[in-house]
């Protein structure tokens, strides 16, 4: 669900709103003004961060496992190569 940020133009209060249902909020729940504007957020940071627990890391998670093989396998390549000991 999109969730935007909202900063009152009247009163120091910000929201959070959740664009489910509804289409736009039309006062700050604070001060019931009608004047506030929407922070923009910036995407990149969201994708970059891995949340805790959260539900966006499941393609990062994935991304994770297959380096992990790739590495795993370059590790083993790497050991069969050099074989030191004989
Ligand atoms: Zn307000």
């Amino acid at each position: 669900m999109p969730q935007y940020i909202y900063q009152c133009g009247t009163c120091p209060g910000h929201f959070e709103i959740n664009h489910g249902m509804m289409e736009e909020e039309t006062h700050c729940p604070q001060c019931e003004s009608e004047t506030f504007h929407r922070v923009p957020q910036m995407p990149f940071l969201k994708s970059s961060i891995t949340p805790k627990g959260g539900k966006v890391g499941s393609e990062t998670k994935s991304a994770i496992e297959a380096n992990k093989a790739v590495l795993k396998d370059m590790k083993k390549n790497l050991a069969n190569e050099w074989e030191p000991d004989k």
